[in-house]
């Protein structure tokens, strides 16, 4: 058996097309849905990612704002800016890059984001809609995961749901999601006994580690659904000295003859993130106005 490869790189295009229609709609009407992008520093990861948040805004018809900040930022200094755009109409989403440099309390910034405009879904006011089941908004990469899970498998219901982290970005709520459609969910972390047992439990296994093919092919139970959020980068020789390459948290080439269905890394979860980000803002734009979220 080989499994079915979940194309998250289509199925994002896809939903970024959905999503442009929407906004040229309400274009129409006069409304241009904004997205705030915050970066401090000078991480060349965080670099990459707001670039390319950035230009996927715009390719969706929003208004992006940039503000790059240097390392040095002081945290009231962010905390200002945050108030501003809070204050700003024409923002309707707030994303603040992490991580941040060591002198500023992410947790406190995270907090200061207007609950109504935190597009990440990380405030813990979102957080605790998701944990009760009262609509907000969802940390982007777990809902990207659970739209490819039901793209390949509608009812949920009964299924076993393992989840390997428990990050607040990515494991806890991806496991409420979980747990929203009926699932019956572990939680599995750095001090779970026997991880590879609890995996093979798993209906539908969703590793977000960020150890490179920690779950192997033996650790997944025939026709599982196989969910891999990791990227982790490591050395590629066979390219040329000094090469690198992306790899999950999950041993590819094995788990994809044992699962019914796999991400790939890359173009498996992590081009849906900036997808349900953008979804997320057209959301709040449509939220913060009183007009129905289109279909
Ligand atoms: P964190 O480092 O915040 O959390 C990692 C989790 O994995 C922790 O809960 C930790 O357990 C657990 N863990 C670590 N080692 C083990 C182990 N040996 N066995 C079992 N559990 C372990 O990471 P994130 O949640 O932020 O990200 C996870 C991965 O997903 C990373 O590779 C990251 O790059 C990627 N990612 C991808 C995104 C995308 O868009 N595709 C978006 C966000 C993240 P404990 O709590 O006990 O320490």
């Amino acid at each position: 058996m080989s499994a079915t490869i979940i194309d998250g790189k289509a199925y994002a295009a896809g939903l970024r097309a959905r999503i442009a229609d929407a906004v040229k709609d309400l274009g129409q009407r006069g409304v241009r849905p904004g997205l705030a992008v915050v970066l401090v520093g000078e991480d060349p990861a965080s670099q990459i990612y707001v670039r390319s948040k950035a230009r996927l805004t715009v390719e969706a018809g929003m208004a992006s704002f940039e503000h790059v900040l240097p390392a040095s930022t002081r945290e009231a200094e962010l905390l200002a800016l945050v108030a501003k755009l809070n204050a700003d109409p024409t923002v309707d989403g707030i994303l603040v890059q992490l991580p941040l440099p060591k002198q500023i309390d992410a947790q406190k910034v995270i907090e200061a984001i207007d609950p109504a405009k935190d597009v990440d879904g990380f405030h813990p006011i979102n957080a605790g809609r998701l944990m009760t089941g009262v609509p907000g908004f969802v940390s982007c990469t777990p809902l990207g995961c659970l739209l490819l899970i039901r793209s390949v498998r509608r009812d949920l219901a009964g299924l076993d749901a393992v989840v390997v982290g428990r990050s607040n970005i990515v494991g806890k709520p991806m496991a409420q999601l979980l747990l929203s459609q009926s699932c019956t969910v572990t939680i599995a972390h750095s001090k779970t006994h026997d991880l590879r047992a609890v995996c093979r439990r798993a209906d539908i296994l969703v590793a977000a580690v960020g150890r490179p093919e920690m779950v192997r092919g033996d650790w997944i139970k025939p026709g599982a659904i196989v969910i891999d959020v990791g990227i982790n980068r490591v050395p590629n020789p066979s390219a040329g000295e000094g090469k690198t390459k992306v790899v999950g948290d999950v041993a590819y080439g094995e788990a994809a003859r044992i699962a019914s269905a796999i991400t790939p890394v890359p173009g498996g979860v992590g081009p849906m993130t900036i997808a349900c980000l953008l979804r997320n803002t057209l959301e709040a734009a449509c939220l913060r106005r009183g007009l129905a979220m289109p279909a």
